[in-house]
């Protein structure tokens, strides 16, 4: 982890004074964006707590959403094995793209789960006879929670059955119905995870 009283040691000298930093939300594990930071930009970052990069183009430091207001809420940060690079774990405050995506790099830089979220949301706005994620949200959360159900029990006969390839298809069942019911409550993956990175503290 990098602090204030360790910055100064990472590999500044043989990168002439820049460092590339990775932005990764740390709730869901999305590379949301890469920029430079100099000693200056990580000092600010550590002491405000809000992103800072040292901006090629602008030559000045750049605080990300000091004019959208899209600011990176810094959780923690961490060098690499060599310290010449840097992980930034955040909370983005809004979309970090200033196209307006969560992520500089769109949708390839999500988990699976969360994609997995995401061809929920589309399905369920095409709302098309052929999609049965579609079908199963329209017949409402009593058909859905009753799926979570019966994919719960059959992960826990598989578990109790020593049946590998069976443990492991039920539980994608699992996932994917579980991500449904969140849905159809109008709740996010992510809010699940907020609950176990609460948990962890
Ligand atoms: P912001 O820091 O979000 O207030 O945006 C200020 C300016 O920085 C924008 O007009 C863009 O030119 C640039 N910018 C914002 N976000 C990014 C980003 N993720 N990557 C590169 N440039 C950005
Ligand atoms: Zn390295
Ligand atoms: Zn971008
Ligand atoms: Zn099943």
């Amino acid at each position: 982890q990098v602090t204030l009283d360790n910055y100064a040691e990472l590999a500044w000298q043989k990168m002439q004074q820049q460092l590339p930093c990775i932005v990764q939300d740390s709730l869901t594990g999305t590379v949301l964006m890469q920029g430079y930071v100099t000693p200056e930009a990580v000092a600010e970052t550590l002491q405000s707590g809000w992103v800072t990069f040292f901006s090629r183009s602008k030559q000045r430091l750049w605080t990300k959403g000091e004019q959208s207001g899209n600011r990176l809420q810094l959780v923690s940060l961490h060098s690499d094995c060599d310290n010449d690079s840097l992980l930034a774990l955040v909370e983005p405050l809004g979309p970090t793209c200033h196209l307006g995506t969560n992520s500089c790099f769109a949708e390839a830089s999500a988990p699976l789960l969360q994609q997995l979220e995401q061809t929920i949301v589309q399905r369920q706005q095409q709302a098309s006879s052929a999609s049965y994620t579609a079908k199963l949200l329209q017949q409402g959360i009593n058909k859905v929670a009753q799926k979570v159900g019966e994919e719960g029990v059959e992960v826990a006969l598989a578990a109790v059955a020593e049946d590998r390839d069976a443990l492991l298809n039920e539980s994608a069942d699992l996932l994917f119905h579980l991500l449904l019911a969140l849905r159809a409550r109008d709740c996010e993956l992510k809010d699940v995870l907020a609950v176990l990175a609460e948990r962890r503290r």
